[in-house]
Parts: structure tokens; C-alpha cells; sequence
């Protein structure tokens, strides 16, 4: 391992010398006068003074080597089409998109809300903005009215992008009708909203004097060519909001400058993926992983990119197989849960089909449990690389870099640091290392490394005091993760050290998903907690308190609470939220000052011993907890 070690090593020894070399792997309109500026702890501001444009290095800079080389291929097993965009034709597209933006008085600064199913036009509304140096916000499609009206609220936008609907297993899913009430739902009042008519027949109505045809739009900009905005390096290019201990998401703000840098170098080092080559990342453009490795990396890397949209098992199980061998994909990436998923159903899928392309298949964004990692080593002959990360980060903290030195991988590790990564397991109390073995709190010693998060937008103050409040006499960044080292320095992830749950690969908070509930007004109280999932690593389990004991008198009117409650949580935060169970309770476990005994709960609902309760209030309340669990739910 000791070229991964001197690469690491060098990248904290010398951090100037070590970023000043990867900020080759991108374009600069000006040249930065100073590699790393942190004189105002903790906030880093990478590349002071450059100037540079992330859609300019993601696609102009390639046109004259690989215009006609395909950018991104889009594949919809939902609709059944298919298209290759070239770089030339997917950089003709965003100057179209660009120039419509412009026509709606979008400019460097401003904020474009996107929410989007998984169709190009996303990616093409995010480079659009990039290009303009407006500062893109996409929301997941699976987010709620309630949910996009808080975000509108924060970032602001100018201009909201959407489509009139998404599709998910053969279903359509009305956008637009969720657009119109999140903005009668948002204080702030945006100027215009552009739909994209997908031709799916949701009937969406536009409403005059706000809402545009983007096609309409778009055909009056046919031969558009509209200038990259260069940007100093610090200046925002996105605000992405992720899920807190809070009911209120954080809005994380990425840079430019280091961003570009940091995925440029991460598509070489530990993604292995060459110019010209191809990579399949399997989220959804609204994650972080779609932005940096189905979005921003390839691109920035002029390699191709396919943007799925559809479940990994219709119109069968072999669809991803199919898609890898027909494109003949090197780097793939996806999540645990996915390949949980995919583990289940016949083997014979996937060796029906050739895949000799593939050489790596990354994993992220939950623990990748030991039998899923050695199915999927087994079954596909390729390297099976854990990787963690955070929102805030924007690309890996730990994870093999083979493009550095292929060292050997352990089952159930995400490997190392990775380089620019100062990482430190500490104890949470004293706020001092953690020994070999011994779990701590996985931080980072700041600066963070290029790419990763500057600040909370627009609250700069939170920012401090949430990531960096966590240790006593020390400001180091924690990631709220336990985890610990062996003797052989590879990491092993042990969960949350807060109130924030993982279902399949996305993290909510159970603050979140408690006040959707409470939302209805039958419910007095609830908790939420995550419990075990064979498939999506967790899942959402609420144990409410009704404010009126007759609506459960009957098992009907059970029912129909808890399918209301179901409702009011698919409204409030959408159906990513959505507990698994619903189980009515008269009262909580709390200690006898008032604080709610989550981790009990959450031991009893995985049939564990639910441990020290000299502190409990009331011991009926576990009781009932343990009694509403035994019962079958109607
Ligand atoms: P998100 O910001 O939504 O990507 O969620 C980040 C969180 O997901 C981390 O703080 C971890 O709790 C979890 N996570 C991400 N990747 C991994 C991994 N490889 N192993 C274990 N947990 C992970």
C-alpha cells in the first residue's frame, strides 16, 4: 500500500503543492493566485482568484477532440426511448436551454429550482445554469409539495424547471399539480416556471402569466450560442438541501473552482474511468451522486454517461446487464439496496450477457452488507468497491483508489481516507483519537478538501455550529457516523451517531418524517425510528399517540387512520418518507425529563433488548410498545 499511502501522506503535507497539480485536470479562464486561502477557520476557499466555468470544462473544452463522441445516453425503460447525445449536440442543447434561461432574466447569482424525473432535460437545465453562473437547486422528484415549498422558501428561486410528470414502474406521476401547490404553499413568489411536455398525457394545465412551454421556449433559440460565465472559483454552482436532526433540510452550497477539480480528479484516481470511456451511475439526478458522477464527473472527464430512468428489474431483472454490455460500460455505480434488489431474482440474468467492459462496480450511500458485497463479486467478476461519503462532501471520504494503487479491498470496509481527507475517529466526549479497534466519531480535521461542502446557503452560522460544534476544544468537521480502523487501517462504517435514519441509500431525518405525521391533526405524538430492512437497510417505523382514543375504536376506523397518516406523510414529505408501519400507542417512552427513548424503541421494533431504562418515566409505555408490536397490523 505505499503508493497509496505517499499519496495521501502528500496530499495533507503539502496540500498546496498536491491541489496545484490536480487543478491542471480542469480549465481555467484565469489563473487562481492562491491554491488554498483558509484564514478564516473553517471555511476554505480553494483557488482564489481563478476564474472558470464547470459547463465550459464539462463540454466546450471536449468539442474539438469529441464533439461527435457520445456525452450522455439517455435510456428510458419506462417510455422505451433511447438517445445518444453527442458532445456536440448535448452542448447545441444547453445553449438553447441556456439561452431560454437567459430570455427569463436568469443571470450569474440568481437561483433555478429543478424538479425533474430522470429525463435529459435535467441534466441539461443543470449545465444550462452552470453555464450562466446561476446557481441550480434540484430537488428529488420524489419530494412532497410541503417538501419543495421549504426549499423554494430557502434558495429563492427565479425560475422553476419541471416536467409535467415522471415515470416509475409503468406509472405516471403527475409533476406539475405537485408544482402548483408547493408555490401556493411558498411564501416566495418565483417569476416563471417552465414545464417540459414529456407527451405523457397528464392533462397539465400552465397558468397563464407564470408558467411556459419549454419546447415553445426552446424553438426560439434553435442556433443559440450563449456565453460560459466565468466564475470566481469560490462563487456558488449549486445548493443541494439534505436531511438534518431538524425538520428544517440544510441547504449544502458547493463551489466551483475546487468542485470541478475534486471530481476531475476523483474520475482518474478512483473511479478509473478514461476520456472516452463509459460509466453508469444508477441514482437520480436529485442525489449528490447524480450530480457528481452521472452529471459534473463524466463530463467534466469527457467520458460518457448514461441517465437511466426505470427500476433496475423491468422490463427484467437483466436490463442493467443489458445496458452494460450493449455500451460496453467500464465504471459502474450504484447502492447496496440496488443490488440487494438485484441479488434476489434469477441468476441467470446476468450471465446471459456480456460483461467483459466492466471493471469496477462502486457502491455508496448505506453500508454495503458482507453477502451482497460477495454476491455481486462473485457474480460479476469485477472489483466491488464500498465507498462513503456525504452530501456535504460532494465525492468519496473513504474508498480504494485503484487509480492510485489497486491495494486489496476488505468485505465490509470502504478501505481508507481518501487523498486531501485528514480523517480522525475521535471520542465523542473527551474529543481525543480513538485507538485501533475502538469505534469513534468519524471526522475530518478541516480544511475540507476541494469539493466539498463551503458553507450552508445563506447561513453561514449553522454551518459552523453543525458540523464543527461536535468535540470539545477542537473545530473538526463531523460526519455524525460512528466507525472504527483495524490493525490494517481499513475503515469500517457503524452507523449514525444522530437521529438520521438510511432508507435505501437516502438519508431523512426521523425529525422530518415525525412532523409529517404530526401534520395530521389526529395525532398528537409520535416517534420515528429506523428499523432493520433486509432490502433497503432500514426502514421508517412511527409509533404515534392519537389525540382521540374512539378513532380507534374499530379495526375499520384503525385502518383508515393509519391509511390517512400514510397520506398526510406522502403530502407533507413524499413517499420516500413513508413509514413502513403505523402502530397507535397511548403513550411514549421518555425519560423522567422528558426526552423520548428513540434507541429503546428502536431495539424493541428489531426484537432486541431495548437496554437501560433506570431513566424511564413510565414502564407501561414499553409495555405498550412492546404489545402493539406482537400484534399483526390490519
Ligand atoms: P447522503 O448525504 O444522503 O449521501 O448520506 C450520507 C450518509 O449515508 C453517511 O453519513 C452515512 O451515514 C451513509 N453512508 C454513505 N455511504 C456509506 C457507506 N459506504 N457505508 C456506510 N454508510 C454510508
Amino acid at each position: 500500500m505505499g503508493r497509496y499511502q505517499d499519496h495521501h501522506r502528500a496530499s495533507l503535507a503539502d496540500r498546496e503543492s498536491f491541489w496545484r497539480r490536480e487543478s491542471t485536470l480542469i480549465d481555467w479562464q484565469r489563473p487562481f493566485d492562491t491554491v488554498l486561502d483558509y484564514s478564516r477557520p473553517p471555511f476554505a476557499r480553494w483557488y482564489v482568484g481563478g476564474h472558470t466555468n464547470i459547463c465550459h470544462n464539462a463540454l466546450d473544452r471536449h468539442l474539438a477532440t469529441r464533439r461527435d463522441q457520445a456525452a450522455l445516453i439517455y435510456i428510458s425503460t419506462e417510455t422505451g426511448r433511447e438517445r445518444i447525445y453527442s458532445y456536440g449536440e448535448l452542448h447545441a442543447e444547453v445553449n438553447r436551454c441556456a439561452a431560454v434561461l437567459r430570455e427569463l432574466g436568469v443571470g450569474p447569482g440568481d437561483r433555478v429550482l429543478i424538479y425533474m424525473p430522470m429525463v435529459p432535460e435535467a441534466a441539461i437545465a443543470m449545465l444550462a445554469c452552470t453555464r450562466l453562473g446561476a446557481i441550480h437547486s434540484v430537488v428529488f422528484g420524489g419530494f412532497a409539495p410541503a417538501s419543495l415549498a421549504t426549499r423554494i422558501d430557502d434558495a429563492q428561486p427565479k425560475v422553476l424547471f419541471t416536467a409535467e410528470g415522471g415515470m416509475r414502474g409503468g406509472r405516471t406521476i403527475a409533476y406539475k399539480p405537485l408544482v402548483d401547490e408547493a408555490l401556493d404553499l411558498a411564501q416566495h413568489r418565483l417569476s416563471s416556471v417552465v414545464v417540459v411536455d414529456r407527451g405523457l398525457g397528464t392533462g397539465m394545465r400552465l397558468r397563464p402569466g407564470r408558467d411556459l412551454d419549454y419546447a415553445t421556449l426552446r424553438a426560439r433559440h434553435e442556433r443559440a450560442a450563449v456565453p460560459c460565465a466565468w466564475l470566481e472559483s469560490s462563487e456558488p454552482s449549486y445548493i443541494l438541501y439534505t436531511s438534518g436532526t431538524t425538520g428544517k433540510p440544510k441547504g449544502v452550497q458547493r463551489d466551483t473552482g475546487g468542485y470541478a477539480v475534486a471530481l476531475a480528479s476523483s474520475m482518474r484516481s478512483i473511479f478509473c474511468v478514461a476520456p472516452g470511456a463509459t460509466m453508469f451511475t444508477t441514482s437520480d439526478v436529485g442525489w449528490v451522486v447524480g450530480h457528481s458522477y452521472i452529471v459534473y464527473g463524466p463530463l467534466i472527464n469527457g467520458s460518457t454517461t448514461i441517465l437511466y430512468e426505470g427500476l433496475p428489474i423491468r422490463p427484467d431483472p437483466g436490463i442493467w446487464w443489458q445496458i452494460v454490455e450493449k455500451y460496453r460500460v467500464c465504471t459502474m455505480f450504484s447502492s447496496p439496496t440496488a443490488i440487494r434488489v438485484l441479488k434476489k431474482q434469477d441468476d441467470a440474468y446476468l450471465k446471459r450477457h456480456d460483461l467483459s467492459s466492466l471493471r469496477y462496480l462502486f457502491l455508496a450511500g448505506e453500508p454495503l452488507d458482507e453477502p451482497t458485497a460477495h454476491w455481486a463479486a462473485d457474480n460479476l467478476g469485477v472489483a466491488i468497491v464500498d465507498n462513503y461519503w456525504q452530501t456535504e462532501t460532494g465525492w468519496p471520504i473513504l474508498s480504494a483508489q485503484p487509480g492510485v494503487e489497486d491495494a486489496p479491498r476488505k468485505f465490509g470496509s470502504p478501505s481508507f481516507p481518501v487523498y486531501g481527507y485528514d480523517v480522525r475517529l475521535l471520542n465523542a466526549t473527551s474529543g481525543e483519537e480513538a485507538g485501533v479497534n475502538e469505534k469513534g466519531v468519524l471526522a475530518l480535521e478541516p480544511p475540507l478538501p476541494p469539493g466539498c461542502m463551503s458553507t450552508l446557503w445563506r447561513d453561514d452560522r449553522r454551518f459552523v455550529e453543525t458540523y464543527f460544534a461536535t468535540f470539545p476544544g477542537r473545530q473538526t468537521y463531523s460526519t455524525f457516523d460512528w466507525a472504527l480502523k483495524d490493525d490494517d487501517g481499513y475503515y469500517f462504517v457503524l452507523g449514525r451517531t444522530d437521529d438520521v435514519i438510511n432508507v435505501a441509500g437516502h438519508r431523512l431525518g426521523t425529525r422530518e418524517i415525525e412532523e409529517a405525521v404530526q401534520a395530521h391533526k389526529g395525532i398528537a405524538e409520535v416517534a420515528v425510528v429506523g428499523v432493520a430492512d433486509p432490502i433497503k437497510g432500514q426502514s421508517p417505523v412511527a409509533f404515534a399517540v392519537v389525540r382521540d382514543i374512539a378513532s380507534l375504536a374499530t379495526a375499520a376506523s384503525t385502518a383508515q387512520l393509519r391509511e390517512e397518516v400514510l397520506k398526510t406523510v406522502d403530502r407533507e414529505l413524499g413517499a420516500i418518507g413513508r413509514p413502513s408501519a403505523v402502530h397507535f400507542v397511548t403513550l411514549l417512552p421518555k425519560t423522567r425529563s422528558g426526552k423520548l427513548l428513540r434507541r429503546s424503541i428502536q431495539a424493541m421494533a428489531e426484537g432486541r433488548d431495548p437496554g437501560d431504562l433506570t431513566t424511564i418515566e413510565d414502564p407501561a409505555a414499553l409495555e405498550e410498545i412492546r404489545r402493539v408490536l406482537a400484534a399483526p397490523q390490519g
